[in-house]
């Protein structure tokens, strides 16, 4: 097998009394795509988030081959997230006043490169993405597929080693889906990248090299120290009961200026503003 590119060991991270990620070993090579599964408040989101250094974990670490990540300043972090990864998230992702490829070369002018410099490939990634035509539409012009495939190319176009995606089809429909995917899949394989993607659907994880599954912050499996996880832990399949810690929390606002988020996850870090921040 061929060395991971990213690997994380034994992420752990609180909101509040309960742990949202809980002791997480993870590592993905290139080529390689990882399926992250779980119910609901597991801490798919979160331990996306840690590996992607949008998050710092309270304890554990987190390297890029050999660097180690979680403990590089925001800035570094935020210098890493915008050339080494990408991001694909549910909704909420193109600044709609933006045309489809002046969103897709957001990043690379971001990274300092001319208009004209960063429009060419822009361009070509649309093309490539079957998108030829529809370079001047604002996303409210696209349909749903369309721009889920806009904010592909935007991923794609800067060539990351890592893609992270949080469930990337979740709101388009089953073919639209499927395609958005495959794409993807296409495209991380030919670039010989790794993919990690927060899904809930089956078919989508079936497609991956590899699936994990998360319960309660730990990879299922694990066993928790002390003792054996049994179904008496009260983990159900919906998630955690409502007066759970965490539960009932204030949504976190947007900062200003941010794209409207419309997001599923209930605290607003799905959102490319986040990332790019
Ligand atoms: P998933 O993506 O599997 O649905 P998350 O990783 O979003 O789950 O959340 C895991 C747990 O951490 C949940 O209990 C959630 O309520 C909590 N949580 C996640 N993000 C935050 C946050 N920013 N502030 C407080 N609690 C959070
Ligand atoms: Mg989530």
């Amino acid at each position: 097998m061929r060395p991971p590119m990213l690997t994380a060991r034994s992420l752990t991270k609180h909101f509040g009394a309960a742990p949202a990620l809980d002791g997480v070993d993870f590592g993905v090579g290139p080529g390689e795509s990882v399926a992250v599964t779980g119910p609901s408040g597991s801490g798919k989101s979160t331990l996306l988030h840690c590996l992607a250094g949008i998050m710092r974990p309270d304890a554990g670490e987190v390297r890029l081959f050999d660097e180690r990540i979680d403990t590089l300043s925001e800035r570094r972090r935020s210098h890493l997230r915008r050339t080494r990864f990408a991001f694909l998230f549910q909704f909420g992702q193109l600044l709609p006043e933006l045309p489809a490829e002046e969103n897709v070369a957001l990043p690379l002018m971001l990274g300092g490169k001319a208009r004209r410099a960063a429009l060419e490939p822009a361009r070509a990634e649309l093309r490539r993405l079957g998108l030829e035509g529809k370079e001047d539409r604002r996303p409210g012009e696209l349909s749903g597929g369309e721009a889920q495939r806009v904010a592909l190319a935007r991923a794609l176009v800067v060539r990351p080693a890592v893609v992270f995606a949080d469930e990337p089809t979740g709101a388009l429909d089953q073919a639209t889906g499927d395609q958005v995917m495959g794409v993807l899949l296409d495209t991380v394989a030919g670039l010989d990248a790794a993919l990690v993607v927060v899904t809930h659907d089956p078919r989508i994880a079936a497609r991956c090299t590899r699936t994990i599954e998360i319960r309660d912050g730990r990879l299922s499996g694990t066993p928790r120290p002390g003792g054996e996880r049994t179904e008496s832990d009260g983990f159900a399949e919906a998630g955690r009961p409502a007066d759970a810690p965490g539960a009932g929390l204030p949504k976190r606002q947007p900062a200003p200026g941010a794209a409207p988020h419309s997001g599923a996850g209930p605290y607003g870090h799905e959102s490319v503003a986040e990332v790019w921040r």
